[in-house]
This record gives C-alpha cells, sequence and structure tokens, in this order.
C-alpha cells in the first residue's frame, strides 16, 4: 500500500510523532513504538536479525480493529505501510523510513474445524499454530519447512511446503481472507464476497492488511518423511539420481536435494561436525510399505545416515532442520532449467559474497526437468527447480524453497536462503529426524 505523498510523511512522521502517536496509542489494544522510545528497537526486529528496519512507527496490534484503525491513521498521515507478522521475509522490503510497520505478531488465534476440515488462522499465526491442533484430528495444513514461519506471508506468497506436489500451493487453498483495505475498511473475501479482491489476495500483491485467513487441511496423519545424508564427495553421482528419480515418482512425493555444508561447532554430533554433506529429504504421502518403495531407489545409493521413516504430519516442520530461532540470513533465488544451470547459477552466487561456499538446494516442483530444456516458466504455469542458497557458518545450515506460484521471473531476490548464527550467539544443532534428534550414524 502506497500513497504518492511519502516525501511529505516522512517531515510528518519525523516532527509530529510524538503527540499524534498518543492519539493512536489512546485508539488501539495493542502497542506503539517510535523511534528513541523505549522497547523501539525491540518492536522493530524482524525475525531476519540481518535486517534493520527503521520505520517511523511500529504498531504491534492485538486485534482486527486495531489494524483498522493503524491503516486510518497511517493514511490520513500518508504514510507507507508494511504489514508484518514474523519479518522471515523482511530482507526484500525497501527502506521503511517515514513508513508504519504494522506488526500482526500478538493476532495469533486458530480455530480447527475437523467437520468441515478447515483452520482459520490470525494473521500473526505460525504454522505450529496450526500444525499442531490439525494433526490432532488426523489433518495436516499446506504448511512450510519451518514450525514459525508465519501462515499470512507464507501463504501470500504462494507457499510451497511438504505437500505441495499432491496438494498444490497452500495459496490455493485458501477459502476466506479477512482484511483492511486500504480505506480502512474490514471486509472479508471469499468466493462469494468481494471475489476480485480474494483473487487479487491469494499471491497478487499489497491489496490491504490481511487480518486473518481460512484455509483448507487434508486427511493426512502421518507420512513417510525425512533426510538421507551423503558424504559431499556423492554430490555429482546422488544429485543426478535423485533428478532422474524426480521424474519418475508420483504426485505424492514432494523432494528436495540441499548441500550442506556443517561448521566445527562441538554442539554438532561428532560424526557430522566440520562435515560436508549432500542430502535429499522427501515426504512421501502413503503407509510404510508404499513410502519404502517409493524411496528405495534412493536408499539403494547407500546413505550414510537415514532418518526416513513413519513421521507425524506436524513434524515435517523439522524435515529441513530450519533455525529455530531468529537469525541473520542472506540469500538469493532462481528459477532454472536444469542441475547444470543450478551449478552454475550457484557458483556465480558464491563468486559475489563473502564469505564463499554456502550450500544450495534445488527443488523440482513439479517433479521433473531436462538438462538444456526451457525453462519451465516459460512453458507452463508449474515453476522449475528453485535455487537457495545456505551459508556455511551456521550448524542448521538448510534450505528450502518458496517457489513463487506462476511467475516467469528467471532471476529474483530470494524470500528464502541462508541462515547464519543469530547476532545474539545462540544456535542449536538439531538434526535429522522429525521426532528427535540424531546422533549420526
Ligand atoms: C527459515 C525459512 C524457511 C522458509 N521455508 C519456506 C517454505 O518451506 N516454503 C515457502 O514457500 N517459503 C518458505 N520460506 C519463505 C517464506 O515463505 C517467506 O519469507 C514469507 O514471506 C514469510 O512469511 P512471514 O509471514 O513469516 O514473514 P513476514 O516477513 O512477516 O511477511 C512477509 C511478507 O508477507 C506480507 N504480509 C505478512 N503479513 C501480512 C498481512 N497481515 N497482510 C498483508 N501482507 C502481509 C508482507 O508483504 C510481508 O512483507 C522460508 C523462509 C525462511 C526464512
Amino acid at each position: 500500500m502506497a500513497t504518492t505523498r511519502e516525501k511529505e510523511t516522512m517531515n510528518t512522521a519525523s516532527t509530529a510523532a510524538p503527540r499524534a502517536t498518543e492519539t493512536l496509542k489512546a485508539a488501539i489494544a495493542g502497542r506503539v513504538f517510535v523511534p528513541g522510545g523505549a522497547d523501539y528497537d525491540q518492536g522493530r526486529q524482524a525475525w531476519n536479525l540481518a535486517v534493520d528496519e527503521r520505520p517511523a512507527v511500529v504498531v504491534e496490534a492485538e486485534s482486527a480493529a486495531d489494524v483498522a484503525q493503524a491503516v486510518r491513521y497511517a493514511r490520513a498521515r500518508g504514510m507507507r505501510i508494511a504489514p508484518q507478522g514474523t519479518g522471515h521475509g523482511a530482507s526484500p522490503l525497501e527502506p521503511l523510513d517515514g513508513a508504519m510497520l504494522l506488526r500482526t505478531t500478538c493476532m495469533r488465534q486458530v480455530r480447527v474445524d475437523p467437520a468441515t476440515r478447515t483452520a482459520r488462522a490470525e494473521a500473526g499465526a505460525v504454522w505450529q499454530d496450526v500444525t499442531v491442533p490439525a494433526g490432532r484430528h488426523g489433518l495436516a495444513a499446506l504448511a512450510g519447512s519451518s514450525p514459525d514461519l508465519g501462515v499470512t506471508g507464507y501463504t501470500l506468497g504462494g507457499g510451497l511446503g511438504w505437500l505441495a506436489r499432491r496438494y498444490g500451493l497452500a495459496a490455493n487453498s485458501v477459502t476466506a481472507a479477512e482484511l483492511v483495505t486500504p480505506g480502512g475498511d474490514l471486509v472479508r473475501a471469499d468466493a462469494d464476497h468481494e471475489p476480485d479482491l480474494f483473487w487479487a489476495v491469494r499471491g497478487g500483491g499489497s491489496v490491504g492488511v490481511v487480518t486473518a485467513l481460512e484455509m483448507r487441511l487434508y486427511p493426512v496423519g502421518e507420512l513417510y518423511a525425512g533426510d538421507l545424508f551423503f558424504p559431499i564427495a556423492r554430490a555429482a553421482e546422488v544429485l543426478h539420481a535423485w533428478r532422474e528419480w524426480t521424474e519418475i515418482v508420483p504426485d505424492e512425493v514432494t523432494s528436495l536435494a540441499p548441500i550442506l555444508r556443517l561448521p566445527p561447532l562441538p554442539e554438532i554430533p561428532e560424526p557430522l561436525r566440520g562435515r560436508a554433506f549432500v542430502m535429499i529429504e522427501a515426504a512421501c504421502l502413503g503407509d510404510a510399505d508404499t513410502g519404502a518403495e517409493l524411496i528405495g531407489p534412493l536408499r539403494r545409493l547407500g546413505p550414510e545416515l537415514d532418518t526416513v521413516a513413519m513421521t507425524p504430519a506436524p513434524a515435517l516442520g523439522q524435515l529441513n532442520m530450519d533455525p529455530p530461532q531468529p537469525g541473520a540470513s542472506q540469500g538469493d533465488g532462481a528459477f532454472l532449467a536444469d542441475l547444470p544451470t543450478a551449478t552454475r547459477v550457484f557458483r556465480s552466487w558464491c563468486r559475489r559474497r563473502s564469505p564463499p561456499g554456502p550450500g544450495i538446494t534445488a527443488s523440482p516442483t513439479s517433479g521433473s526437468w531436462s538438462p538444456g530444456s526451457t525453462p519451465r516458466s516459460a512453458q507452463s504455469p508449474s515453476p522449475p527447480p528453485r535455487l537457495s542458497t545456505t551459508c556455511p557458518r551456521s550448524p542448521t545450515c538448510s534450505g528450502a524453497g518458496a517457489a513463487p506460484s506462476t511467475s516467469a521471473v528467471t532471476r529474483r531476490r530470494s524470500r528464502r536462503s541462508a541462515s547464519c548464527p543469530s547476532s545474539s550467539g545462540t544456535s542449536t544443532w538439531r538434526c535429522c529426524r522429525p521426532t528427535g534428534c540424531a546422533s549420526g550414524p
């Protein structure tokens, strides 16, 4: 949401902020932070600690009514608004000088309805707020790779998760969105009400500040999922085998192939410490026998560590070993036609960054691509594999693809990529099994 009065806004915001924000504070149940005030730094801190957002005002809304008040306040002053849940996707934001950072972090109420197999999640909910209660009813949401990823930002951007090849992108399972329009009105958009808005909000960009999403859930209590670790020296052999495998497996299988470089930190189990691996992460819908049959060709390659087993759907959040706490990160992403292209793009990315040598993740979203073929983005709505990169210094380095749904973009700023230890120095090692920590082979 933008206005043409940005410049004026910056002046207004910096000089009139104290008096004006008192009015805002009085009008909402949530909190308001301004530069120089106590808690401003805490209020503006995104999940990605590398992002230094300095908005003119931070509003931490507690309800849809708060969001509407904040939007009206910003509108009256010509301020831009940046809605934010967790700040996982904060790095693509333009500078927030003179803008309002409108955080929905406190709005985490979730309702799961097993009868209709739907969930309603307030805008600040993170995926574990949905997957855990849904899991109690044998249902799964189309969640992202991290339990603390925001439901809203992930879903509005498409949302590519572990069930994507069978059930599609999260945005396509949204049944209704409640949002505050730029005019400050709270509306519900679904197939019958505000259908254009409903269409636009599902991946169409900034059409309002979402206050809640309703979505379909799927009857998946458990599935066959986990990680296979191979020494990095076998990368070529394993990645080629994986690529061929992705061409024959059914849509019940979604997989990723990260390259993981683990630092020599004491909290990493000794057999893995300081080593590099090529991994295959896979989630197969179905029972253990079906899953074992599907994974068989990769298992026969002889992984050093194999954690693939029947797994409760909520535990898919541990499969990719994403960092469990905020951290500083940087990354890049690209739609690619084939694996050799991935390698070239990755090398050039590394040359442009310091320190060099991060990780790589390739994810085929449709199950097939072939060397030298036309990029899938140019052929059909299914994007070709996406590359993401990970920082070599993180003990929880891993990559997951946030593949935007249908764009023909060939190179873009990444939504997710590198994950380095947090600036607070806290970092933990979580390995492999969705249901617990592995200690190595
Ligand atoms: C560790 C990690 C793992 C990831 N895993 C996956 C994955 O498996 N699959 C995948 O597809 N992507 C993944 N991503 C990318 C992720 O989907 C994007 O970064 C997404 O934008 C994060 O959403 P958020 O709400 O957590 O972040 P935020 O930074 O809070 O929001 C991101 C953007 O969403 C919009 N937004 C947020 N809230 C609202 C609102 N209430 N109203 C309107 N707009 C809003 C805004 O444009 C905002 O800038 C991952 C990212 C990270 C860092």
